[in-house]
């Protein structure tokens, strides 16, 4: 660490996952520094060479003390690079990206999204660096995933021990945390990824254990029986077939890019959430403000699980790599973390998806599947 900077409570690392936000990010930037807006078309040809570097300062109210201080640290990865096959650009960003958050004092730092994604590929998960601790606040995202999902069949009037849920990605850190959560508390799990192998590795150990559970590479052969979907693949899902869907089928979508939520038929628009989501209700705000232009939600107050994940150990003062490796999410910390999370009065968001918010009320998820 430079011992010259003074200590920060935690460092947000991070990435935009489309142009339309990479271009508001940039001239957002441009605005601050006194400088003139660029085109698209300009921000496209030099944004893969920009180094990774802190943005902006946040301020983040909790129920319990003092705010906690951090940063945002953008790694400037291209949204068209968001996919394993650019590991090595991706990895030389994303490690610039957590040597920032470590020489700008951070006790701890969330590996944002895709970022905690490339250091695994790369086999190089990553617990510390210079005194910051890293996670990558994959275990509060599943749990905001899991509650929301409660939380949506409780106002939807669904009995979710009747219900058949589909989990996309269902063999990924978050996928298998969320499958692992409701096993034997759903009627049967339906499971899809690309690899066919992992998957009926899956599905055996589940059936061993007298789960109900299918697997199936193909997305469309499991649709037509999901009342519940969630998304947690991390790249797009391609050629699905909307018409399979059912018309009381609750989506939670938490992947990035997202992945369908963009090409939802409008009668299903009321039925599909932004998932990983919670809601900080004590407040944040950023210094300089970039939040006027550069917070895009349809509701004030949320973000990201995994980003939230630092920010809450960092209220708590408990600076450890909570989040590591792959597979390694139970039950037992996703409530650990989320009780943690909720006594500092952060809590799963309200329902929205890209256009609207479809529950504006913020209470928590009352069930508990113990
Ligand atoms: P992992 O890499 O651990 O898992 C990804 C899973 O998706 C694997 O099961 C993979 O299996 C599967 N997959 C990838 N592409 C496809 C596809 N096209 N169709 C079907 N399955 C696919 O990732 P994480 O669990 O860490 O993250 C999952 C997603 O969640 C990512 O998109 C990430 O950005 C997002 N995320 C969201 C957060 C939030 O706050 N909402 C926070 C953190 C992450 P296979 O390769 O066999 O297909």
């Amino acid at each position: 660490m430079d011992h010259s900077a003074p200590r920060i409570d935690f460092a947000l690392i991070g990435h935009q996952e489309n142009w339309q936000k990479v271009e508001i990010l940039v001239n957002t930037m441009r605005k601050m520094e006194g400088t003139e807006p660029l085109s698209l078309a300009a921000i496209k040809d030099i944004y893969p060479y920009i180094p990774p570097r802190k943005v902006f300062d946040i301020t983040v109210n909790t129920l319990r003390g003092e705010p906690v201080q951090g940063i945002y640290v953008e790694t400037f990865i291209s949204p068209e690079h968001i996919n394993i096959k650019h590991l090595q650009q991706n990895l030389s960003k994303v490690k610039a990206a957590c040597i920032c958050a470590a020489s700008e004092g951070a006790r701890i730092a969330s590996l944002g999204g895709f970022t905690s994604i490339v250091l695994e590929a790369a086999g190089n998960p990553l617990q510390e660096v210079k005194n910051t601790f890293f996670t990558t606040g994959n275990t509060l995202t599943a749990s905001f995933i899991c509650k929301g999902i409660i939380k949506a069949c409780e106002q939807k009037g669904k009995d979710i021990h009747q219900c058949k849920l589909l989990v996309v990605g269902s063999t990924g850190d978050i996928g298998s945390a969320c499958v692992n959560y409701f096993a034997g508390v759903i009627h049967s799990l339906l499971l899809c990824a690309r690899n066919n192998k992992q998957l009926q590795q899956q599905a055996a150990s589940l059936q061993e254990k007298d789960i109900n559970c299918q697997a199936s590479v193909s997305l469309n052969a499991l649709l037509p029986q999901a009342d519940i979907i969630i998304l947690v693949a991390s790249s797009p899902v391609e050629n699905w077939d909307t018409n399979l869907l059912k018309e009381t089928v609750i989506i939670c979508d938490a992947g990035y890019p997202k992945n369908i939520i963009r090409h939802l038929p409008v009668h299903l628009k009321q039925s599909i959430f932004c998932g990983g989501m919670g809601f900080i209700s004590p407040g944040f705000y950023f210094t300089p403000k970039y939040m006027e232009d550069f917070y895009q939600y349809p509701c004030a107050g949320v973000s990201h699980g995994c980003l939230l994940e630092s920010i809450v150990l960092s209220m708590e003062k408990k600076f450890e790599a909570f989040s590591t490796g792959r597979g390694n999410i139970s039950k037992e910390k996703m409530e650990i973390i989320l009780a943690m999370s909720k006594r500092n009065g952060i809590d799963v968001s309200p329902f929205f998806n890209t256009e609207e918010i479809w529950l504006s009320s913020p209470s928590p998820a009352t069930t508990n599947y113990e």
